[in-house]
């Protein structure tokens, strides 16, 4: 019975997940190169602060923090609350570069953070309008109305406004709720390269990926890359070929993610199932060195690109979700725990006799665990909502981070 010995399950912790909208936007109120020069002092007084920062032995509290650097940040011109989160901004960075022993941070963008004081999000009229010194911009989002609209009903936390390759950005950082229903059952999802298996109990369904379709563009524009090794930057030519392969690949990927996470949690949350994922951050951890190909990263790319947009999927439709130890899916054997041998894609073990494909074996593994871990970890057996979450918080880690990178597009 070894095999169903594993490191158990990670339920997706209710609470708060946050999501961006990004899209390129057109200065409609206030003139654009105002903006591009608030912008430009912006980036220079986050970077002033930074340096001085820096060189200090050791960190400023907050109350220090607003004495040495509010003065001269209104000096520059910005509102009292831009003066506040430069110079917290400003502290955040350098923290995070001296705890990891990193360089000191250099501000190469241009763009600015705003909250609420500072910024207003009208998704009824498609704009935004931020405050960062005296003037005001009106920004009209350039993206589809459908798009926008599913934005509408949900709570701003951030704006950040960028300008890049000649054209304004904003992406504003939603907040939404996710309080996962109690589930009746489970519905495992095995993800391979060129078939998405799902199992829900006694229903068995395969979907064809597009992945091979988008790699081979990747592999295609990486070959390029190295081809012309540090050339290729410098032809226009090559490098516009380069990038509408990466293009290309990154939206075949993204299509196939959305419309396929969609069928699969709409489907789970009629059932009101939970979903149960493989632990892709286990996988790369556990593979990292052995197959460190380019081959293995695009599909590795490829897969993480499916999980997060079904977890996204999920908090939407409040859909629990559940991810499994991923070691050893598709070797062992459901039925009795044995190795399975393989004959092409043929999963046979001598044991038991037991024969099926290789995707089924993957996805009736996950569903397996997913299972064992809901009904173990709930004293009666019942509930899957109130389970391992509390009692395994290191486990949490690399879900948290897992989380963080979460966006809707
Ligand atoms: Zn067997």
């Amino acid at each position: 019975m070894k095999a169903f010995i594993h490191l158990g399950c990670r339920w997706m912790p209710e609470g708060a997940y946050y999501k961006a909208f990004k899209a390129e936007a057109e200065v409609v109120e206030g003139n654009a190169s105002d903006l591009l020069w608030d912008l430009t002092i912006y980036r220079y007084a986050l970077q002033k602060v930074v340096d001085a920062l820096w060189d200090l032995d050791g960190l400023p509290k907050k109350s220090q923090l607003h004495q040495m650097f509010y003065p001269v940040l209104r000096e520059y011109g910005f509102r009292a609350h831009v003066a506040r989160n430069i110079y917290s901004y400003a502290l955040a960075l350098v923290k995070a570069a001296k705890n990891s022993n990193g360089d000191k941070p250099k501000i190469k963008r241009l763009s600015a953070r705003l909250d609420h004081q500072d910024a207003r999000v009208e998704l009824d009229k498609g704009v935004v309008k931020v405050v960062l010194r005296n003037k005001q911009y009106t920004l009209r989002l350039k993206h589809r109305r459908e798009y926008i609209e599913r934005f509408r009903n949900l709570k701003w936390k951030e704006v950040h406004v960028k300008y890049e390759n000649k054209k304004v950005f904003v992406s504003i950082v939603f907040e939404v709720r996710y309080n996962p229903y109690v589930p009746k059952g489970l519905t495992a999802v095995d993800v391979n390269l060129r078939t998405v298996t799902t199992f829900d109990g006694s229903e068995t369904r395969r979907y064809r990926t597009r992945f091979v379709e988008a790699l081979s563009k990747k592999a295609r524009a990486e070959e390029i890359q190295k081809r012309y090794s540090k050339r290729w930057r410098y032809n226009e030519k090559t490098l516009n070929r380069v990038r509408a392969l990466h293009r290309k690949a990154r939206n075949i990927i993204t299509d196939f993610c959305w419309k396929l996470a969609k069928e699969v949690v709409a489907k789970a949350y009629r059932q009101k199932h939970a979903i149960a994922l493989e632990d892709l951050e286990y996988l790369r951890n556990s593979i990292n060195g052995k197959s460190s190909g380019v081959r293995w990263r695009l599909t590795l790319f490829a897969y993480r690109k499916l999980q997060h947009t079904i977890i996204a999927k999920s908090i939407e439709y409040n859909v629990p979700v559940v991810v499994v130890d991923p070691r050893n899916t598709s070797s062992i054997c459901p039925r009795c725990g044995s190795k399975l041998i393989y004959v092409s894609r043929l999963a046979i073990c001598r044991k038991c006799e037991f024969k099926r494909d290789r995707d089924f074996v993957g996805a009736i593994n996950i569903y397996l665990r997913g299972m064992w871990g809901s009904i173990g970890s709930s004293p009666n057996g019942g509930g899957m909502k109130n389970e391992t979450r509390q009692t395994t918080p290191n486990r949490n880690e690399p879900m948290t981070t897992y989380i963080k990178s979460y966006t809707s597009i």
